[in-house]
């Protein structure tokens, strides 16, 4: 069984992004800058920022954090998101998600100028994905291709199960999986109302699982042989841990690692890739590798 180790090939991509950075600032170019927009004081998206700020400084960024309390309106965020958008210093931003039920996801999101989109949950950048043109690839999925290419998995005409069909990871996953530039592999997406969900992961020879259920995919539901990838990062208490909680895949590891050909481990996974790939979002942003 080969252990798919998202960390260190994180590490590695970051300092190849570190070392373009200085390529581009020794030329007299502009360092990259990425901004944040924090709302509120949830625990796991607090972690998640201080670790996009820091991934920021190991790749030789500019970072920015803007933090607004709880009771911040829509209208505040969405002027907030308009000075970003029209501030020529920073190439891409991202506004934390889940925000407080009185403000519209949807609305933040599409108020962002999708060319300074760096997390590509725009609809402009999720209609260029889908249909294959260059565009910024939400950061899950996207470290989840760079993985497996990696790791040189084969996935072209290979069947690929994506469990979970989420806009964020689930969606993009499977339409990334079936594109012929991508994985170009045979895919099918199973939910919460699908049949025979067992039966199906048991044919994957890629099977992917993003659905936030700790442990669901057992060895059962595994074919001897496949590549097992767990996006699932729920917090389940542990009062072992100084935190008093430890994060869970949505894979039984223990159990599937044996019949596995390679797997990924959660803590240590898909996590650390999918902080990578937006930073290497924002250097793209900094190059205006997609729009001008
Ligand atoms: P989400 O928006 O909650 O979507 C969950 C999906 O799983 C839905 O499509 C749901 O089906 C499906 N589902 C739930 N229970 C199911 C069941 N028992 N059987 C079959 N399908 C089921 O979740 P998400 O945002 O995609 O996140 C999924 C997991 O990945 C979470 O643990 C999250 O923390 C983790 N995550 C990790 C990263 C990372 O960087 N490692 C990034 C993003 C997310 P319906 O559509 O029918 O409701």
């Amino acid at each position: 069984m080969v252990l798919i180790d998202g960390k260190a090939t994180a590490a590695a991509i970051k300092q190849e992004i570190a070392a373009r950075v200085a390529e581009i600032v020794g030329a007299g170019g502009k360092r990259p800058h990425l901004a944040a927009v924090l709302v509120g004081h949830d625990g796991g998206s607090e972690t998640y920022v201080k670790n996009k700020v820091l991934a920021c400084e190991a790749c030789g960024f500019e970072s920015t954090l803007i933090r607004y309390e709880d009771d911040v309106t829509e209208e505040e965020l969405l002027a907030c998101v308009a000075r970003l958008n029209a501030d020529d210093a920073v190439d891409g931003f991202i506004v934390q998600l889940p925000l407080p039920r009185h403000i519209s996801e949807q609305r933040v999101i599409e108020a962002i100028d999708y060319r300074k989109d760096v997390d590509g949950f725009h609809p402009v950048n999720v209609g260029r994905m889908a249909i294959g043109l260059p565009c910024y690839i939400s950061a899950t999925p996207l470290g989840i291709l760079e993985l497996l290419r990696r790791y040189k998995v084969e996935t072209s005409g290979k069947r690929c199960v994506v469990l979970g069909r989420s806009n964020i990871v689930g969606k993009p996953m499977a339409s990334l999986m079936m594109q012929k530039q991508y994985g170009d592999a045979t895919v099918t997406v199973l939910h919460s109302r699908s049949r025979d969900l067992k039966e199906e992961c048991r044919r994957a020879d890629i099977l992917i699982a993003a659905i936030g259920r700790p442990g669901f995919v057992t060895a059962a539901m595994v074919k001897p042989g496949a590549v097992v990838i767990d996006v699932g990062t729920t917090r389940v208490p542990d009062a072992t841990r100084k935190s008093g909680y430890r994060l869970s895949g949505d894979v039984d590891f223990d159990a599937v690692k044996d019949i596995a050909a390679a797997i990924t481990p959660v803590p240590g996974g898909v996590g650390p890739m999918t902080i990578c790939m937006l930073m290497l979002n924002t250097l793209a942003a900094g190059e205006k590798k997609f729009y001008s």
